[in-house]
């Protein structure tokens, strides 16, 4: 018996070569394998594998028993389930946006998938102030063929509540309902404040009842509306890109919840990108460009995520109340409001909750940081009061500009 068969352990390089002459098929048997842990995430380990002589490579992620940032966080390894298991679905339904998987081990909560290394990280790329000029059309298709045709409007109800029981997730829901919709606003020990904008939370967020209630109903609406499955951790650091080729990795988040929960991270993240070129971009006619490029996807993510939106429903619904005169309209406008809000959350836990982005953190001139900070904070309480009135992509790049 082979000891990736006896249970659990957490890998090392050494002994994921092992499982990959052992267990796998991918190489040839007689294959010089190396394999380099490259990991950058806060729950996972990432492994690459590469048979060099051959070009050939393959990428082995295993769940650990607790969050590398924290062991506070304990999460079941079950999660790698999850993640395998929707990047097969998502393939299924937005095919060549997502990794190839090769197996899922559910011994060692492993999975083995596509090697995407010539892609990075688009996170990375928008720091480096690169465009894609094709990554609002590709993710708009993503986010739309997945959400949409895993909704009781296109899917047998009695399949979608197989999903729905497939999907729960209940630990990394409670990290979402944590740090996403309820530790940023207040001043819990767990968050991460920088010093300088520390008045500016307590003042605007911490002691504004308004601004608290409506966080209170967005946690519920994410907690209670199965409405799609989602990806559920959608930022920038999820993106694998090049210029031709969008690929969306790390679902492990996965569950059924309020669609423009995956639209709203998208936005959000790529205003922490507009931010960031807006503090450190020296030259002027550059940063004016690169802002400029930000500003169109921005405004095309919700705008081609409309248009697609639309076509689908032509196409694909199935519930025959769902065809009644006005429910695409009604339907479509809880999906943008609820993107509205969710930008809005992701924007202020990022600068006052326990993980931050490097878009901001890397923003060496302490100023400009604090700045940068206060524009996403009252950027993220405008959308999420002003939800209801924010209809396209302009809507949401106006409150941008306003606060700057
Ligand atoms: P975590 O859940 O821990 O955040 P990710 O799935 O985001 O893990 O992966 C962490 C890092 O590992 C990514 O940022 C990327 O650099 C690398 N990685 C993950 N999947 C692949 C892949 N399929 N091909 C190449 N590199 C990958
Ligand atoms: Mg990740
Ligand atoms: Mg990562
Ligand atoms: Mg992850």
């Amino acid at each position: 018996m082979s000891k990736f068969t006896m249970g659990y352990f957490t890998m090392k390089e050494a002994d994921v070569l092992d499982y990959a002459t052992t267990v796998l098929d991918c190489f040839d048997s007689h294959a010089v394998l190396s394999c380099k842990e490259i990991g950058d995430g806060n729950l996972n380990y990432v492994f690459r594998v590469m048979d060099e002589k051959a070009g050939k490579s393959i990428i082995i992620k295993q769940a650990g028993p607790c969050a590398r940032i924290s062991d506070e966080f304990k999460v079941s390894p079950d999660r790698n389930r999850i993640e395998s298991e929707i990047l097969q679905l998502q393939h299924r339904l937005a095919e060549g946006f997502v990794p190839r998987v090769f197996k899922y081990d559910p011994i060692m909560n492993c999975c083995v998938m596509e090697d995407l290394s010539d892609h990075v990280i688009m996170r990375r790329a928008l720091m480096e102030h690169k465009k894609f000029p094709f990554f609002a059309d590709h993710i708009t298709t993503f986010m739309t063929k997945t959400l949409l045709l895993t909704s009781d409007v296109m899917m047998d109800h009695k399949a979608k509540k197989e999903l729905v029981k497939n999907f729960t997730n209940p630990e990394l829901c409670e990290i979402t309902e944590d740090l996403v919709y309820t530790e940023p606003f207040f001043d819990c020990p767990r968050n991460d404040v920088f010093p300088p904008t520390r008045g500016y939370a307590e003042k605007e967020l911490w002691s504004d009842e308004a601004l608290l209630l409506e966080t209170a109903k967005l946690k519920f609406e994410f907690m209670t509306n199965a409405q799609s499955l989602l990806h559920g951790d959608l930022h920038t650091g999820s993106i694998f890109i090049k210029p031709d080729s969008t690929k969306v990795i790390d679902p492990e988040f996965a569950f059924y919840g309020p669609a423009g929960y995956d639209v709203g991270n998208v936005i959000a993240n790529l205003i922490f990108a507009y931010e960031n070129a807006e503090a450190t971009i020296e030259d002027q006619q550059e940063k004016i460009d690169y802002k400029g490029w930000l500003e169109e996807t921005i405004i095309q993510v919700m705008d081609l995520f409309v248009d697609k939106f639309k076509e689908l429903w032509k196409e694909h619904t199935t519930e025959r109340t769902a065809k009644y005169k006005g429910f695409d309209a009604y339907y479509l406008n809880n999906i943008i409001r609820d993107t509205a809000a969710v930008a809005g959350c992701e924007l202020c836990r990022r600068i006052l909750g326990i993980a931050h982005v490097k878009d901001i953190t890397a923003i060496e001139d302490l100023e400009k940081r604090a700045r940068a900070e206060k524009i996403c904070l009252s950027v993220g309480k405008t959308f999420i009061l002003q939800r209801e009135k924010l209809k396209s992509g302009r809507d949401f790049m106006s409150v941008v500009k306003d606060w700057e």
